[in-house]
């Protein structure tokens, strides 16, 4: 039993292409299976050719964006549309190869939430691979999921992996730090990677450039999202404790009558210590509204064992 989500944008040229390709493996997996297109906002042909296809296959639904949201929404509400307990992505330009996926699913039955491919060799441009080396590197310094690819298209996950994602901007290449995050359990498994040959990709160098900082805000999220008050307090007091140390100095030097009234450190003193106030103070209203519309989602970080799955 397998969800196939496959995001598409602008991909007339290959989508044909891809479902030959992948109806070639599939049936072999698994003998149920539903495809999932989701139509990201194509500009041209993609969306008719998916209906041709949805008209044959009574496996296929399709659900179209009214105008491109980016690859991270398209998952995203894919895996909220998938009814399978495995849940499989592809890329639909077929650098993902569907001959591939097997090993996936091989290296799941161990029992992985998250099984990611990593393209040892990469078929892409080289200001891409560098990149992604880049991103790869921080990610894996700065989270302590140790994988050599955390973007690759090809992926398998367990329905409740998948689904307590919730993308945005550039989120989808980080998905097995914020899977692993909740703590559930991640691999990943070499896999061949092909060039495009079929369209243009849609991200070039420039556009990953645009969405680092999505990776300041997952950075910033992952570790003070639930506690922001550490994180402006920390700022708060260490701005209030240098203000501080100034206002001592030059108290000191009043006392010992020196004149102290038209320093400029006076005035840099006074306004780091309201400053410090002022961001600690931040931290303090952003928890108290955190704390407010705080529900905590336990579904999907808790397993539950019945007589049926034990
Ligand atoms: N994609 C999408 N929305 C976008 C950009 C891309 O759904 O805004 C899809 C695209 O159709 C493809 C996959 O995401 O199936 C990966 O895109 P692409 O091949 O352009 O990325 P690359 O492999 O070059 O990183
Ligand atoms: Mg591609």
């Amino acid at each position: 039993m397998i969800s196939v989500v496959v995001p598409v944008f602008n991909e007339e040229e290959s989508i044909l292409h891809f479902y030959d390709e992948l109806m070639r493996h599939l049936p072999k997996l698994s003998k149920s299976y539903e495809i999932i297109f989701v139509d990201d906002g194509s500009a041209d042909n993609t969306l008719n050719l998916a209906k041709e296809l949805a008209k044959k296959d009574k496996n296929i639904s399709i659900y179209s964006f009214r105008r491109n949201h980016g690859k991270a929404e398209a998952l995203t509400f894919g895996f909220q549309k998938a009814k399978e307990d495995l849940i499989l992505t592809l890329d639909a330009d077929l650098q993902d190869k569907p001959s591939e996926v097997k090993k996936l699913f091989n290296k799941q039955k161990e029992g992985f939430d998250l099984v990611s491919g990593w393209r040892e060799h990469r078929r892409d441009s080289f200001a891409k691979i560098i990149f992604s080396k880049f991103f790869n590197l921080m990610a894996s310094t700065f989270w302590g999921v140790r994988l050599h690819d955390y973007n690759c298209g090809l992926k398998l996950y367990t329905k409740d992996a998948a689904k307590s994602l919730n993308l945005y901007g550039g989120m989808h290449r980080f998905i097995p730090l914020l899977v692993a995050e909740k703590g559930f359990r991640v691999t990943e498994v070499p896999v061949v990677h092909d060039i495009r040959r079929f369209g243009k990709s849609k991200y070039n160098a420039i556009k990953l450039l645009t969405q680092s900082p999505d990776m300041m805000t997952m950075l910033f999220l992952s570790k003070y999202g639930k506690r922001p008050l550490h994180f402006f307090g920390f700022i708060g007091i260490f701005i209030f404790g240098v203000g501080v140390l100034i206002s001592l100095y030059l108290s000191i030097l009043h006392f010992l009558g020196e004149p102290i009234g038209t320093r400029p450190l006076l005035f840099l003193g006074i306004l780091l210590i309201i400053s410090g106030i002022q961001i600690g103070l931040t931290g303090l209203i952003a928890d108290l509204v955190l704390n407010v519309s705080r529900k905590n989602s336990f579904s999907e970080i808790m397993l539950k064992y019945s007589s049926e799955n034990i």
